[in-house]
């Protein structure tokens, strides 16, 4: 991969930032530059603006079946290149090749889906009670759409939020995160090459996210804003889209709880934690931040835990049996250190890990030793504050009041997993818990075809599933005297 700095989508034209800077990206496990991006700012941004606009004039008016044809041959296309998409998102953000594999898939999955549901836009008839008028509604597209996106799952947040714009007859700007832009690229060429015409889908690579941010924010233009990150910026990417009252729709962090109930079977239920918690080396939104298990289970539940952790390999992920790659930078790696010194002092036990390491023949500084930390209590940080790293932090409960109490007492409302054999505690307590997904005995409750989204700081609005284009469609009613 050579230098890359013409990342900037204009008008179906890929082009420099109009100030020529361009910045860096790296491999974070080798260290290596892998190429470079362009680096906009305000006034690529207003070219984006104008560029998505127009295009919004003639997107807007085509049929249905011509948006979904392009997102089915974006789709095949995806399926083509799977290998190469898998290898440069492993190089560029870090996960091990087969997650990548599966992210490729999960982000062709929404182009799929989306392909589907834009033949499924459909409006009401409503009876009047005045004898001589009728009602219906018609659903259209919400106009130009700016789309913010992050490093950990670099491929389908784009694809997540893109393919139900194009769906429903948006427009878009995209903003992928500065880690991953070259990734960005090359998903927005599936969407070219499929025929999307010239200025549906526009992209601003920067590394000044404010001020691309701000651009955005402030032109009565962009009618929509859908944005994945933290909760700290999606809040105030909220409050900047209010004077112009976009339609918002943000998907922030989380603190997934992980419930294991003393009928469940702990081996069964610490293999699931070591599989989700460890994950894209732990950097997602659903990761189980606190697990909780019954204190009749808990030796159990630790003891096949530690021995899974200790069996995970740290590497770049490329090499065969990796499956903790890097963090994403040094400031990732300062948090895991900064939790960990913080329960160690306040009396958790480490099992596994607790430290940074240095992987053979890599200059990558940001690997950390898989983690399992016992007897966490709510006054350490690892309790409260997203983690967003590889720490398994393993807490004993007795009661279940007390564990779904304990549960909620987050501001963030995005996953949460229950173990237990039995049903009714399984509906009683999915009910009870304040989380926008539940996964009982279940990992992954995510796919293209269901809701995914959070309550409370997590955010607002839901993406994929049958919920996923309406972010992207307002209603318009219709009254006809006849
Ligand atoms: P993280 O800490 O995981 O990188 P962020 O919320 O900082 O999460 O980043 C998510 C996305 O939001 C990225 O594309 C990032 O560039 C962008 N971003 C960060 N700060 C701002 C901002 N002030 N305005 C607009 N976008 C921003």
């Amino acid at each position: 991969m050579g230098i890359e700095a013409s990342t900037i989508l204009i008008d179906g034209v890929w082009r420099p930032s109009r100030s020529g800077a361009t910045f860096p990206v790296t491999d974070p496990a080798s260290a290596e530059v892998l190429g470079h991006a362009s680096d906009g700012d305000a006034q690529d941004v207003q070219d984006a603006i104008v560029s998505a606009s127009t295009a919004f004039e003639t997107w807007s008016r085509t049929t249905a079946y011509e948006r979904a044809a392009v997102l089915t041959r974006a789709h095949r296309l995806l399926l083509e290149r799977h290998e190469e998409l898998a290898r440069l998102l492993t190089r560029e953000q870090g996960k091990p090749l087969r997650a990548a594999r599966t992210e490729v898939t999960y982000a062709g999955d929404f182009l799929a889906w989306f392909a589907e549901e834009a033949k499924r836009i459909s409006g009401v008839t409503i009876p009047s009670a005045r004898a001589d008028q009728r009602f219906l509604t018609m659903r259209q597209p919400v106009g130009v759409v700016a789309a913010i996106t992050p490093w950990n799952y670099p491929i389908s947040m784009i694809t997540r939020k893109l393919a139900p714009a194009v769906a429903a007859g948006c427009t878009a700007i995209l903003k992928p995160a500065a880690q991953t832009p070259l990734l960005a690229v090359e998903t927005l060429k599936l969407f070219l090459d499929a025929g999307l015409p010239a200025g549906v889908i526009n992209m601003v690579t920067s590394r000044r996210a404010a001020e691309v941010g701000d651009a955005l924010l402030e032109s009565p233009e962009v009618r929509k804003l859908t944005f994945t990150g933290s909760t700290a910026i999606g809040k105030m990417l909220v409050q900047k889209a209010a004077p112009t009252l976009k339609r918002v729709s943000v998907e922030l962090g989380g603190h997934a709880p992980f419930i294991v109930f003393p009928d469940a079977d702990p081996e069964h239920a610490a293999k699931g934690a070591a599989l989700v918690k460890f994950l894209n080396t732990g950097q997602a939104c659903i990761s189980p931040n606190r697990i909780y298990v019954h204190r009749s289970l808990y030796d159990a539940f630790l003891e096949t835990l530690e021995k899974r952790v200790r069996a995970l390999k740290v590497g770049q992920g490329e090499q065969e049996g990796v499956s903790i790659g890097p963090l994403i930078d040094d400031r990732a790696v300062a948090k895991m250190e900064e939790q960990v010194s913080d329960a160690r002092d306040k009396g958790a036990r480490v099992l596994v890990g607790g430290d940074r390491v240095a992987v053979d023949g890599l200059a990558g500084t940001t690997f950390y030793a898989p983690t399992v930390l016992a007897d966490v209590t709510p006054e350490m940080l690892i309790s409260v504050e997203e983690t967003f790293g590889p720490i398994a932090a393993v807490t004993p409960f007795d009661d279940e009041d007390e564990v779904i109490r304990r549960a909620n007492d987050t501001e963030y409302g995005l996953a949460a997993y229950v173990y237990t054999r039995d049903l009714s505690t399984a509906i009683r307590v999915t009910e009870r818990l304040k989380f926008g997904m539940v996964g009982v005995n279940d990992i992954n409750p995510t796919s293209a075809a269901a809701p995914f989204g959070g309550v409370k700081s997590s955010g607002l609005g839901r993406e994929g599933g049958y919920e996923g284009i309406d972010e992207y469609l307002d209603t318009k009613l219709v009254g006809i005297a006849i």
